[in-house]
């Protein structure tokens, strides 16, 4: 038995060595190996032929038609994007040039609690269209909650409730990534956390992973980060604070404090991660800077949706006019302040 296995072991070696001293197509030396599995880096050479990574490892022996030193440098076979909006332009630009040339390989969407549903149909539109690209979307808890409830500043009632939960499980079935939330815009505002645990549970019950733009980043920051957490322990479901940041100068260094919240969440075993920007700047729509109570509902002027102007165009166009107003008036008190990143108007009532 014991020589067995050491004649497998020479013979492993034997075959390690061949394989050493091959020459490659392509062979990219001394870079930092991040896998993707999970481990942290390694140092090791990569070979590559035919287009396929075929031996990873010290491959100092072997020679290459074409050598790529990477010393200093990360290999890794492509990154992910876990928040874009590439929706709006992947059908016109499928090869996705901005996001390859850097590394990224996978981008996901449906970000922000905004996504395409059905899910199916989306995922279909996308296979048709061959984009260079992986892609994957989260379902939005801001489209579920307006295709039952609108843009209602107010609780689901039972049924609604166990419609959102039947679209969840529909969206999930269909190859759904998770849920995301955008808890900061309509109608995300105008859900409860224990409406968003009760739905972030049937994506758990699918492998989902619960990713939020959180209700504040300003100076309620750490309250939402304790909602997120608190959402990801009692739904049971990985969360991912995305694009964490601090708005306004401030609050500015209450990432200390954000961060020692995860690190402790994580402690307790709650799957907790984050991605930040890889920028100092943060953007969002203008409708940011309308006050909630102004998004509300049937009469919302701002959130006049596309069909809605439809239905009644003489009414939108007055809606238009009367938001433009609004959006000039705020605009003029949020640009004279002088610290800006913050909204102009109290923050909104914090919801439990
Ligand atoms: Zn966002």
């Amino acid at each position: 038995m014991h020589t067995k296995r050491i004649l497998l072991l020479l013979f492993a070696i034997a075959i390690s060595n061949a394989f050493a001293q091959q020459n490659y197509d392509i062979l990219i030396r001394g870079g930092r190996v991040i896998d993707g599995s999970g481990n942290p880096w390694f140092e090791a050479d990569v070979a590559i032929n035919d287009e396929r990574i075929v031996r990873i490892g010290d491959l100092s022996a072997a020679t290459a038609s074409q050598v790529i030193n990477a010393a200093g440098l990360v290999v890794a076979p492509g990154f992910i994007d876990p928040h874009t909006h590439a929706l709006r332009g992947i059908f016109d630009v499928p090869n996705a040039e901005s996001a390859l040339l850097q590394g990224v390989t996978t981008l996901t969407e449906g970000n922000d609690g905004s996504s395409p549903f059905p899910v199916d149909e989306h995922y279909q539109a996308i296979l048709e269209k061959q984009i260079s690209p992986n892609w994957s979307i989260f379902v939005g808890q801001g489209t579920i909650r307006s295709l039952v409830i609108g843009q209602e500043d107010r609780k689901a009632t039972p049924a609604e409730m166990q419609q959102m939960k039947d679209m969840m499980r529909q969206a999930m079935e269909q190859g759904a990534l998770g849920i995301s939330t955008g808890l900061f815009y309509v109608p995300g505002s105008f859900t409860s956390t224990e409406e968003v645990i009760e739905l972030s549970r049937v994506a758990a019950d699918y492998g989902g992973i619960y990713i939020s733009h959180m209700r504040e980043e300003a100076a309620q920051l750490l309250d939402s980060v304790n909602e997120t957490i608190r959402i990801g322990e009692e739904a049971g479901i990985p969360v991912q604070m995305t694009h964490h940041k601090v708005i306004g100068v401030e609050n500015w260094g209450a990432s200390v404090e954000s961060l020692r919240l995860v690190d402790e969440a994580r402690r307790r075993g709650i799957d907790v991660t984050i991605d930040q920007y890889p920028y100092t700047a943060s953007q969002t729509g203008i409708n940011a800077l309308i006050p909630q109570w102004a998004q509300e509902g049937e009469t919302a002027c701002w959130s006049a949706s596309r069909a809605r102007r439809h239905e009644a165009p003489s009414r939108a166009k007055w809606c238009r006019r009367f938001s433009m107003i609004e959006v000039a008036a705020i605009l003029k008190t949020y640009l004279s302040r002088a610290t800006p990143g913050i909204r102009p108007w109290p923050a909104r009532i914090w919801r439990s």
